[in-house]
């Protein structure tokens, strides 16, 4: 059975994508298919109807998820490989939003990238300290400019992954999209042909990139929260904490109030931010108030 992956989705219409890189329409069937864009599904030809039917999708690698108004989570897309927090010296970030995000990259098994766009605008000393923080805690830090158009250094990285940009609204992630897939702005009527598609806002669509790679867009979903319980393990995706964790004298540890706690103790010799301990303890809290 012919096997694609599905790079837009808009309600149950799909576009889905062959090995050679023909892309063709296809339809998710029966209520509880949920298919989403970056998923590998296998399909059918519906000779009565003319169309593609999915009938089998592939395990997943992982899924990115988002809050719903319920509490809940609902699956954004699947199968990336990696995730990049926009943020820019003006707004300047909610940075427990963009912890929230890194830990999702990192529970669900994607490379996370910050990057820093409108670098044209001076930052503040505090934020430049934040953001040595991040770089202390070993994540990748990038500075561009959407408006130079000096990109080369998100390109390279962009190279070979299935990514998403992420970040509150007006950091610059509709202007780096635009730099990035200049030809893009493929409108849905052409995915589904029929009066569905007017609504080119909730169409989430995975656009190959000139050198090589998929970048994912979702404009409804571009400031999205990321799904509370999806944040696996006691760590829930803080790096540091899992890091640091293992010296702790308890094994369950939650290095909240706990004796010889080594997360606590690195918070007090300087070798873990204390901003980023209280953004986990936030999100603890929050996990909590969650499962109780
Ligand atoms: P989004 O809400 O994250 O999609 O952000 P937009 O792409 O709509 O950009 C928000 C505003 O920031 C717009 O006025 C852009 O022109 C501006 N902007 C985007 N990139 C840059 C940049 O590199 N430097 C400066 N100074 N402004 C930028
Ligand atoms: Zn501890």
């Amino acid at each position: 059975m012919p096997s694609f992956q599905v790079i837009a989705v808009h309600r149950r219409m799909l576009l889905v994508r062959a090995a050679d890189g023909s892309e063709l329409p296809a339809r998710a069937r029966g209520r509880n298919q949920s298919v989403a864009c970056g998923d590998h599904v296998t399909c059918e030809f519906d000779a009565l109807h003319r169309e593609w039917n999915v009938s089998g999708i592939a395990a997943r690698r992982n899924g990115l998820y988002r809050s719903n108004s319920r509490g809940g989570s609902e699956l954004i897309a699947a199968n990336l490989t990696q995730l990049i927090v926009v943020i820019a010296p003006r707004p300047w970030a909610d940075l427990f939003m963009v912890d929230r995000y890194l830990c999702a990259a990192h529970c669900s098994g994607m490379r996370a990238v910050i990057l820093v766009n409108k670098s044209d605008l001076a930052l503040q000393a505090q934020s430049d300290a934040e953001l040595a923080a991040y770089e202390q805690a070993g994540f990748t830090l990038l500075r561009v400019s959407a408006h130079s158009g000096d990109l080369d250094s998100l390109r390279e990285h962009l190279r070979n992954q299935t990514s998403i940009l992420v970040g509150q609204s007006g950091v610059g992630k509709s202007s780096l999209l635009r730099a990035l897939l200049p030809s893009c702005e493929a409108p849905v009527g052409e995915l589904t042909g029929d009066e569905e598609g007017r609504h080119t806002t909730t169409v989430t669509r995975l656009h190959p990139l000139p050198g090589g790679g998929d970048l994912l867009d979702s404009p409804g979903v571009r400031d999205f929260a990321p799904a509370i319980d999806r944040l696996t393990g006691r760590a829930l995706g803080f790096i540091e904490v899992e890091r640091l964790g293992t010296g702790c004298r308890f094994s369950d540890c939650r290095h909240l109030r706990e004796p010889d706690c080594a997360v606590r103790a690195a918070v007090e010799n300087g070798n873990f931010s204390a901003r980023r301990y209280e953004s986990y303890r936030r999100l603890q809290r929050l996990v909590t108030r969650l499962r109780s």
